[in-house]
């Protein structure tokens, strides 16, 4: 795990395991933390930075309901969980489905920990804002990747905490409950919230300047409204071309067959 300090009271923990990003921020006397890492023992390592510098409570906030970014709840079992509505919505339908995918990935890796239970979550409406201390938070739908998710704008800090879009590691990727037309929409949505940041923390890979986050944008935006338009002519972003980045493409093309064939 790779711990990036951005400013005193902004860090990034990036997880060995693609990247998944954890992000804590101070507001005030609270430290809030935004999605997860994946292994316990970097769990366990966030945990107990968080705790010698925190000053007060923990508050976890969620991007969207992908088990992999939902265990930060683990290590602080009573810090309050905050989610858009949409993410709250999701877990709340389907609780085992989080549990089992994490069954899963534990089992193929011979990981062990505690089963997963799903903690009590506090549900904001999206668009809204959100105060922690003096600080305003911004929360904005970013429906696509999933059907659920949104994304954490801290004006203050000049950052946006964006979830599962603008990664430089992972092209956009079409989750059992994406949509292609959704993720077109939640690009532009937040194309236009770049104009007030300076940096973008991705829910996969290393944070990155708004210079390149703009860049991540336009590859994202051509490579998904071909997606869109025809998805046989569609070509993965050319900085993403890895051969597991070319499995996700695949796995899109197989998505929007599956969403488009279902009357
Ligand atoms: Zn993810």
């Amino acid at each position: 795990m790779e711990s990036i300090s951005l400013r005193p009271e902004l860090t990034v923990y990036v997880s060995a395991i693609w990247q998944t990003t954890s992000t804590r921020v101070r507001c005030g006397e609270t430290t809030l933390v935004i999605d997860s890492v994946v292994l316990p023992e970097e769990l366990a390592d966030v945990a107990s930075a968080i705790n010698r510098g925190a000053m007060g409570d923990v508050a976890i906030a969620i991007t969207h309901g992908d088990w992999d970014h939902v265990l930060a709840p683990t290590v602080f079992p009573d810090a309050p969980v905050h989610t858009g509505a949409s993410t709250c919505s999701r877990l709340a339908a389907t609780p085992e489905e989080t549990a089992a995918a994490l069954r899963s990935f534990d089992e193929q890796w011979y990981i062990l920990r505690e089963p997963f239970a799903l903690p009590a979550l506090t549900a904001h409406p999206l668009p809204g804002s959100w105060q922690i201390a003096e600080q305003t938070i911004e929360l904005h739908p970013t429906p696509g990747h999933t059907a659920d998710g949104c994304a954490y704008h801290l004006p203050w800090l000049k950052t946006l905490v964006c979830g599962d879009y603008l990664s430089s590691v992972e092209i956009p990727m079409l989750n059992a409950s994406g949509s292609i037309e959704d993720y077109v929409a939640t690009l532009r949505r937040l194309g236009a919230l770049l104009g007030a940041v300076e940096t973008v923390i991705p829910g996969h890979g290393p944070p990155v300047c708004v210079g390149r986050a703009r860049e991540i944008l336009a590859e994202d935006t051509i490579y998904a409204e071909a997606l869109l338009a025809d998805p046989a002519d569609a070509t993965p972003p050319p900085s993403r071309t890895n051969p597991h980045q070319l499995t996700i493409h695949a796995a899109n093309l197989t998505q929007l067959e599956r969403t488009r064939t279902v009357p």
